[in-house]
């Protein structure tokens, strides 16, 4: 998550200061900002239809046409009404372009929802101008009402209204971000900054503007990235973290093979789903576990725990802690979640929710004497585990 925060904010703030050189610009720099801001359009046109992140490909076109639209009717180029009208619309539109689109579902950009997105904004601009032409004036003034307080806003370039819209989107993908813990919604919600910053800059808008796109990009990334090294049931780490994480340990650690019990009976009895729900719950039990504990997801329904810089006898009554809080803990199953999905062959449900006993088996073992290697240390956790699985299950073995 760090990286969601650093990077954009560099970003930004490497724009800040592009538009801040006083003085002509070195050429070389020049040139390059010409053709930034479609260097960011192809970059996440390509990667958002490789990656299948529909909702990047039309966000950073959004962002392109926006800044079309401010470049074509600024100021100076037409008539100063149609200019402000010009900078209105898409000060009110842009940001509730990029609030939607990072709320709703991906649906890709080459199906019949991505080009019915696409076709949602580009006649935005079409929009604006028959609004435009055909004189609607209360609409128009609509736009640069009046509605804060004036000293609120006097600060403030862009209509009331707008920036109305801008932080309501802002508190929405904030929301959004909060819930979902994705790099892409971070992406979106620095993007809003970066748009918010161009319609703000009367120096060089376009600048923000392509920054807002390329923090889409980076936050694609990002979170393409992510998919690799996290299970996106449980959110744990993934297996492959986990192979990566094991080789970089220094010397005393113990490493923990956690397998729930019986579970192909849960699913066969209660259904996939239930079995999912039972994977989440002992998950975030897991990320508990204990003091500086990392957890992974290794399998369909095994974990491992490792514990960096502790000896066995350190951990194992966490561990005790944690199998007895599992077993103790049962999982009530809450019907109204799945009405419809439930598979054919669950008998008719008892008038209480049934409880379900959900349990694991842990087997534990740590680097020293002769096990040195990690994989030496997982072998002998996974034989330990065996042996909790022979002598009866639900308990913890070394
Ligand atoms: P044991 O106590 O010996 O571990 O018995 P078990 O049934 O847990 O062991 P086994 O390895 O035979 O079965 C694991 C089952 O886990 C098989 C599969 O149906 C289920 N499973 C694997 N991945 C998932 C998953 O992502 N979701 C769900 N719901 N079930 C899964
Ligand atoms: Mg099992
Ligand atoms: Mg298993």
């Amino acid at each position: 998550m760090i990286s969601s925060f650093v990077i954009p904010a560099g970003l930004l703030a490497l724009t800040a200061l592009a538009t801040r050189v006083v003085g002509p610009l070195p050429d070389d720099l020049a040139a390059f900002l010409r053709v930034y801001p479609w260097i960011v359009l192809v970059a996440g046109v390509l990667l958002g239809l490789r990656f299948r992140r529909g909702r990047v490909v039309i966000a950073v076109v959004a962002i392109a046409l926006a800044d079309r639209m401010l470049l074509r009717f600024g100021a100076g180029t037409v008539g100063e009404d149609a200019a402000r009208w010009a900078f209105n619309a898409t000060a009110f539109l842009l940001p509730l372009d990029l609030a939607w689109l990072s709320m709703a579902p991906e649906r890709g950009t080459l199906t019949p929802i991505g080009f019915a997105r696409l076709t949602l904004i580009a006649a935005q601009p079409a929009v604006a101008a028959f609004v435009w032409l055909s004189y609607q004036p209360r609409l128009v003034s609509l736009l640069g009402r009046r509605v804060l307080p004036a000293g609120l806003t006097a600060a403030i370039r862009m209509p009331d209204v707008a920036l109305v819209a801008f932080a309501g989107s802002f508190v929405a993908v904030a929301v959004l971000c909060a819930l979902r813990r994705n790099a892409l919604e971070a992406g979106f919600l620095w993007a809003l900054v970066a748009c918010f910053m161009a319609l703000e800059s009367n120096r060089s808008p376009s600048l923000y503007l392509a920054t807002g796109g390329l923090i889409l990009v980076v936050a694609l990334l990002e979170s393409t990235f992510a998919m690799a090294f996290r299970d996106s049931l449980t959110g744990l780490a993934s297996r492959r973290a986990f192979d990566e994480a094991i080789e970089k340990l220094a010397a005393g650690y113990v490493i923990a093979m956690v397998d729930v019990d019986h579970f192909k009976a849960v699913n066969d009895r209660y259904g996939h789903d239930v079995g999912d729900q039972i994977l989440r719950m002992v998950a975030s039990r897991l990320e508990a576990a204990g003091n500086g504990v990392r957890a992974y997801r290794v399998g369909g329904e095994e974990f491992a725990l490792v514990f960096p810089n502790r000896s066995r006898d350190e951990v194992l009554v966490d561990l005790e802690n944690l199998r007895a809080a599992i077993a103790e803990s049962g999982f009530a199953l809450r019907s109204a979640d799945r009405p419809t999905r439930r598979p054919k062959r669950v008998k008719p449900r008892p008038e209480s929710a049934p409880i379900v006993a959900v349990t694991v088996s842990i087997g534990v073992a740590e680097s020293s004497g002769r096990l040195t290697r990690p994989a030496q240390v997982l072998r002998a956790a996974d034989t330990a585990l065996y042996k909790a699985k022979r002598e009866g299950r639900n308990r913890v073995c070394v």
